[in-house]
């Protein structure tokens, strides 16, 4: 019997809907792009997603920026994080992450990963206590979700402003509440690979009305920030319009108007990655030599990515498995290759932030497999899929 190959593309997302191309067309057909070009009475594209995107979330104020590591950098900024601070961070995420509190010359502190792939809750009591640092900048990475509860009593505890890193958990929710609103700021990602896609774009939401506005000055309002529909009211400028820099980053009315009609179909498309998920996990379940990711009942997840664990495998049992499952097209990416690949490094890769040492998270990180689950695929696939993986893992018994 020969060996079963899959010939799907793990990095083709679905086709832009023919709605949200109308929509986009319009705006090009009537030129203004920019997001203050609007007529007298005209909301415009960018203020009516940050204004869905805020109900969406059941946040008071709502920024749509140019992407979700600029979200992140306006969040540090708005919070005034300074020059040598430092901002506690996860040692499992991407590169955007430490990047943006590099991008404003604070230094990354980064904190353990656990089995589940969240934050280390003891480790980051260890952290805050060793570095006294007042903010944490949660990546909510892969869509895995810590038990928000008992982070944010730590961090409420200790007087530590959470950033949420969202750009992998736009749509989940943690015991009801939706991810991003939790922290002082979530910020989210509307790049291509993400849960709604305008090729590159960001959003950020908060309840704090001096946040909200710095982050819109800092975004590029000039002094047009009264056309901010989902923004706080213009008193709240007055206070800090001389003395917030104008860091351009603003989101279009191109780009908007396509996401906002993929926010609304974000509902049926989580379902849709849930099932591709839940048909990989049922393939997986009981294969010798994998430990999958047990979901907690609280994380209302969206699983747009799938991780198990290859734990205290040797690094030539892996390479073998990620070689064996290539060539039948299944696509894996580790987390423990010795150097950064693609869109894939580690926080011993990021060299810029002084160097840390995370023993107990190097053993985790070695082991994690990852691959997208692009909703390309149909629930066949996913089970094709699952069934190469656990052959080639079967092979290497
Ligand atoms: C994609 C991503 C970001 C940043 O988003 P961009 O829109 O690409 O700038 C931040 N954090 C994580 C974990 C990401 O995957």
């Amino acid at each position: 019997m020969s060996d079963e190959i899959f010939t799907g593309t793990f990095t083709q997302q679905e086709p832009i809907p023919e709605e949200a191309i109308e929509a986009a067309v319009a705006v090009m057909r009537s030129g203004r792009l920019h997001r203050y070009n609007t007529l007298p009475n005209e909301k415009g594209e960018v203020a009516l997603l940050e204004e869905e995107f805020a109900a969406y979330t059941g946040a008071k104020y709502c920024l749509a920026v140019a992407s979700g590591g600029y979200a992140l950098g306006a969040a540090l900024r708005a919070l005034e994080v300074q020059p040598g601070e430092p901002v506690l961070t996860n040692a499992f995420t991407l590169a955007p992450v430490p990047g943006a509190i590099a991008a404003v010359g604070a230094n990354p502190v980064f904190v353990g990963v656990t089995e589940g792939l969240v934050i280390d809750l003891d480790d980051l009591q260890v952290k805050i206590a060793e570095t006294g640092s007042k903010v944490l900048m949660l990546s909510h990475m892969r869509g895995h979700i810590v038990d928000m509860d008992a982070l944010m009593y730590i961090c409420n505890g200790a007087g530590v402003a959470v950033i949420e890193d969202c750009a992998h958990t736009m749509g989940a929710s943690w015991d009801g509440v939706p991810s991003g609103r939790h922290g002082v700021i979530g910020c989210y990602s509307t790049q291509t690979y993400k849960h709604i896609n305008s090729g590159e774009g960001g959003l950020l939401v908060t309840d704090d009305e001096e946040l909200a506005a710095r982050a819109i000055m800092l975004s590029g309002s000039y002094m047009l920030y009264g056309k901010h529909s989902a923004g706080p009211a213009p008193e709240v400028f007055e206070k800090i319009k001389y003395v917030t820099p104008n860091v351009s980053g603003r989101m279009d009315h191109l780009r908007a108007s396509i996401l906002r009609v993929q926010l609304r179909n974000l509902p049926e498309q989580v379902e849709k990655w849930n099932a591709r998920y839940r048909v990989v996990e049922e393939g997986l379940r009981g294969t010798p030599g994998l430990t999958l990711i047990e979901r907690p009942q609280a994380e209302q997840y969206v699983a747009s990515s799938f991780q198990f664990l290859v734990m205290d495998w040797s690094d030539e049992r892996i390479e073998a498995l990620v070689a064996g499952c290539l060539s039948r097209g299944v696509e894996l990416k580790w987390f423990g290759a010795p150097e950064p690949v693609a869109f894939t490094s580690r926080y011993e890769s990021w060299r810029y932030a002084e160097p840390q040492s995370l023993p107990e998270s190097d053993r985790i990180l070695r082991a994690i497999m990852d691959m997208r689950l692009p909703l390309t695929f149909t629930l066949q696939d996913c089970a094709l899929i699952a069934r190469i993986i656990s052959e080639e893992v079967g092979k290497l018994a």
